[in-house]
């Protein structure tokens, strides 16, 4: 379940499935709050996106506030729908990189979203944090197994005991998608009406990760689509390249 929390003038939401554990704090941003004026209006945390830098800046401080964090702490990717994953140590900015891991406390790891579908995977046994960029071409791509095979590899991660958040996101009921993109994933998670194709990429995200090992009871979906929620959420598809971010973040403590 999501719930939602309204600190200052900022609506955010929190997985209180993630939040039931004392070592890590996180957030999912929403558009309300912040300076940034239309067409970001109004917490634009994407910088290239043609809002100034320096609304960008304020209001990335004031949503990393709300999780007791600021800028110094950030790791992002320079995100390209591909599947590199980064073990990260350090605050940064990370060259074509679409998921992030750590086990390094205080570092916060974030992804930009705006459709994508923004996903946490949290070891609390082995303290253990993965945040992942997932569009249809990072998945199809296996950025999820890779991240949780990485989780396991390199920090003793065991998929049965990694708890995941999937955030907003854009949902079978908006994603049209054509054939050539349909065709790469399976029938299930495409919807036909008419003859127009809908995918549900959530389900293909939920049914990796089970077959990696994670309980379904384990996997949070806030449920939000992005492209419905004008008046939450920015969305790509809605509004176009000019379309503001969110943001996913979170820190171990
Ligand atoms: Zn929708």
């Amino acid at each position: 379940m999501f719930d939602a929390l309204h600190i200052n003038d900022l609506t955010l939401f929190r997985s209180s499935l993630i939040d039931s554990f004392n070592h890590i704090d996180h957030a999912f941003s929403t558009r309300l709050g912040g300076v940034s004026p239309e067409l970001y209006t109004s917490l634009n945390l994407g910088m290239n996106v043609g809002d100034k830098d320096d609304n960008v800046i304020r209001n990335r401080d004031l949503f990393l506030k709300s999780i007791n964090a600021s800028q110094k702490q950030l790791a992002c990717g320079v995100q390209v729908h591909g599947n590199r994953v980064q073990r990260v140590e350090n605050p940064g900015l990370f060259d074509s990189t679409d998921g992030l891991i750590t086990h390094t406390k205080n570092i916060i790891l974030a992804i930009k979203t705006a459709d994508c579908v923004p996903v946490l995977l949290y070891d609390p046994g082995h303290h253990v944090l993965a945040v992942v960029h997932a569009g249809w071409r990072s998945v199809k791509q296996g950025i999820l197994p890779k991240s949780v095979n990485i989780m396991s590899s390199e920090y003793g991660a065991k998929p049965n005991e990694i708890y995941c958040a999937i955030g907003p996101s854009i949902r079978s009921c908006c994603y049209e998608v054509q054939r050539d993109v349909a065709d790469q994933f399976p029938v299930d998670s495409i919807i036909r009406n008419n003859d127009r194709l809908f995918m549900d990429l959530v389900k293909v995200i939920k049914s990796q990760l089970r077959a990696l090992g994670l309980l379904p009871e384990n996997i949070d979906d806030s449920k939000y689509c992005t492209c419905c929620h004008d008046e939450l959420f920015f969305s790509y598809r809605r509004d176009g390249a000019q379309s503001g971010r969110m943001m996913m973040a979170a820190v171990l403590h």
